[in-house]
């Protein structure tokens, strides 16, 4: 029997903002010592009472609204109950029924993905398992912290098209600056669930298996791969796949049961009691309309008049739709010129990989211009001594040996200490020859 997946995405997106969700802890606590960023809010004391932070509400709501999602006017939060050590109210502040945002679509060449819903929650803390005193240790620094919840419909076709799903999703997130997407300090998490259904049937499998707290996009695209070779050989045998939670292990690429997984029913929701439901006005969502930018074509025009890059190049990337990518590069410290020829020499494959090193990415470019001798006056010297001092291999070229040409091109690379440009310094070895 022949079977097609059928994927849906939740990603979790840490917001960038200064403040935690409901204190006024700051946000900085990469590599801060456990328990120091805490207050009596976010460490769940008995009595703290929580106050939202409405510029993580801003947040999330230029995000949908960047995606085509409506609004819900009237929204408020809901408690989340479930037992866990790292949350130590019993609970966790998130949306049920009226989240911030809903019904969005994310256009992609490889197939639309409808968004269902957008909601905002607060993170919970970190345990940390000690493998030695056998101990299991908690930081409280994390919890609070605002998190974006983004559902998408079960339309996603291939392991390819999530990843296609999630890198877009997360290249606007940093484009829009709601979020920094750093991936290793584990800002972006995706939770996947897979089914499969027999090729040609129309209604949705009876099951889903859902992955947890996946970190990077090559983990989901083989934790996919996995669970559709898994739960094919499953359906094959004629076994039922049951409604599970799985995690996924990097060393053996394979997935693991981590429990039953629990329906809505079993998280008693019901709405914060703390905090007032929100009204929001006409006006209000206008002002928010305002800041999203409208996508391709104002970025072409900033391309094209602030940075003077060529509409044929602009095309080629809109085309490629990496124009996002390269305001991205561009933020992170490039010049335009070389956001976009990097951005155009990536292959597809390339492309996808960066994303998630895009700091290291920018860094080596930076460090390998630094090097690069990009002077046509200097490569000009060196061409004009290699021609002088090499007359038999310059006659050869013109008699129509293409090698001689290499062999001059190796002479001014090998003069320039391998600094030059190599495409500049057969540009300029051609003009002079
Ligand atoms: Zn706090």
């Amino acid at each position: 029997m022949k079977y097609e997946p059928i994927i849906g995405l939740e990603i979790h997106i840490q917001l960038n903002t200064k403040r935690k969700m409901f204190c006024g802890c700051s946000t900085d606590i990469w590599k801060k010592p456990a328990n120091s960023v805490v207050c009596p809010v976010c460490l769940g004391l008995p009595g703290a009472l929580p106050v939202p932070n409405l510029e993580a509400i801003k947040k999330v709501q230029l995000f949908g609204l960047a995606l085509g999602c409506k609004l819900n006017t009237n929204s408020n939060f809901d408690r989340k109950h479930y037992f866990y050590p790292d949350l130590p109210k019993g609970f966790q502040i998130s949306q049920y029924k009226k989240p911030f945002c809903y019904e969005g679509v994310l256009e992609l060449k490889e197939g639309n993905v409808e968004i269902e819903r957008i909601h905002l929650e607060e993170d919970t803390g970190k345990s940390i398992h000690d493998a030695k005193t056998d101990e299991t240790l908690l930081d409280f620094n994390k919890s609070g912290m605002p998190l974006m919840e983004l559902v998408t419909k079960p339309q996603i076709k291939s392991p390819e098209h999530a990843h296609e799903v999630a890198l877009k999703i997360a290249e606007l997130a940093k484009f829009l600056n709601v979020s920094n997407v750093n991936m290793e300090r584990g800002n972006l998490r995706i939770e996947p669930s897979i089914s499969l259904r027999p090729l040609g049937q129309e209604d949705l499998p009876n099951y889903k298996v859902e992955l947890k707290n996946i970190n990077s996009f090559r983990f989901m695209r083989s934790a996919l791969k996995y669970e559709i070779k898994r739960q094919t050989k499953e359906l094959n045998e004629g076994n039922k796949i049951p409604q599970q939670t799985r995690g996924y292990k990097e060393s053996t690429k394979t997935t693991f049961i981590q429990r039953v997984k629990e329906t809505d029913s079993d998280y008693r929701y019901f709405p914060e009691p703390d905090i007032p439901p929100f009204e929001f006005s006409k006006e209000y969502i206008e002002e928010i309309n305002k800041l999203v930018p409208v996508l391709p074509s104002k970025l072409k025009e900033e391309l094209h008049d602030k940075h003077k890059i060529s509409t044929e190049k602009i095309d080629m990337l809109a085309k490629l739709s990496r124009v996002e990518f390269v305001i991205n590069l561009i933020k992170a410290g490039l010049s335009a010129k070389d956001a976009v020829n990097e951005s155009l020499g990536l292959s597809k494959g390339q492309y996808k990989e960066v994303f998630e090193n895009l700091e290291l990415f920018v860094q080596k470019i930076k460090d390998s211009k630094k090097h690069q001798m990009d002077d046509d006056s200097e490569i000009l010297q060196i061409v004009k001594k290699v021609i002088k001092e090499n007359t038999a291999s310059v006659n050869d070229y013109k008699a129509g040996n293409i090698n001689a040409l290499n062999f001059l091109i190796g002479q001014v690379m090998k003069k320039s200490g391998g600094k030059a440009n190599p495409a500049k310094a057969r540009e300029i070895l051609v003009n002079n020859l």
